[in-house]
């Protein structure tokens, strides 16, 4: 499976890095690249959060939608392996490196599928930035959505705010596959949209639903991850994710109680307990985390 042959890749890498110097990051997440998981579930990376797909004779499915200049070789890629209609599109939560291709697709999807808090985080965001009119779901849920497509069965799952107020677990249950939307980000500092729903308490208590509802075989992708570390992960990776914010949770409480400013509690790059956790393509995400749990933690009711 690949998944445990790119384990033992990095593995060997280290080990090889360690004696040669090699460059840290020789396993960056190739761009515009289709990794199959596990029977007709992949992942699809390019730019953005990472694109989830089921395709097979008699369903096709599509978990994100990236940019719109990413989406479309995506799609074309997916109707050499099926040539299925698009039955679904599925937003994990409403950020545009999830949602930004969603107009290229949407005169083709069935149905878009969405939590039903993503339409109006959708628009409040357009207006915040000055974009257009965004293209959202036509079909949402609140708490539980499934739906049997082709021979798989697609359960989608609300758990509560978290990276947003609206973030939704997708689970293909016969491949036993999860992808995670943006609630993993593996091994880099995460991007935590206060404004735009999230609570980063909330978001531990959601790791933790989903370590109790999946198992220790199930394969989990997550929207972005440090090229070090890749895009797939175990239930374990959930855990250290949950580790990642209650410590940065910690660090902000200590910081506010020893009364300092903002800017000095942000004033650092990696936490110590978590020194793989640094992502080389946006170095100051620690800080801009750190800001978001003190807007977060400080924030007047
Ligand atoms: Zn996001």
């Amino acid at each position: 499976m690949m998944i445990s042959r790119r384990r033992f890749v990095v593995a060997g890498s280290a080990a090889i890095a360690g004696s040669l110097a090699m460059p840290r990051y020789l396993h960056a997440v190739p761009r515009g690249t289709f990794t199959p998981v596990r029977r007709n579930v992949g992942l699809y990376t390019d730019r953005g959060g990472t694109i989830g797909w089921l395709a097979s004779a008699d369903a096709l499915v599509m978990v994100d939608s990236q940019f719109p200049d990413t989406v479309v070789p995506c799609r074309d890629g997916l109707r050499e392996r099926s040539d299925h209609r698009l039955d679904r599109l599925i937003n994990t939560h409403h950020h545009g490196d999830h949602t930004g291709g969603n107009a290229a697709l949407a005169g083709e999807a069935v149905h878009i599928v969405a939590h039903r808090n993503v339409p109006d985080l959708q628009r409040a965001a357009a207006e915040r930035s000055g974009g257009g009119e965004p293209t959202t779901a036509d079909l949402t849920f609140e708490e539980h959505w499934e739906e049997e497509i082709g021979d798989e069965i697609v359960r989608l799952r609300y758990f509560g705010p978290a990276h947003t107020g609206g973030d939704a677990i997708v689970q293909f249950e016969r491949a036993d596959v999860v992808h995670m939307g943006d609630l993993v980000f593996n091994r880099i500092p995460p991007y935590i949209d206060v404004p735009g729903g999230a609570s980063t308490e909330g978001w531990i208590t959601v790791l933790e639903k989903a370590h109790e509802t999946f198992s220790d075989s199930t394969v989990f992708v997550f929207g972005h991850g440090n090229p070090a570390f890749g895009v797939t992960g175990s239930r374990a990776d959930l855990l250290v994710m949950r580790d990642f914010l209650s410590a940065l949770i910690e660090h902000v409480r200590a910081g506010l109680g020893d009364g300092l400013a903002v800017d000095d509690i942000a004033s650092i790059d990696r936490l110590p307990a978590f020194p793989d956790h640094f992502n080389p393509d946006r170095p100051t995400g620690l800080q801009g985390a750190i800001r978001a749990v003190h807007a977060d933690l400080t924030r007047n009711p």
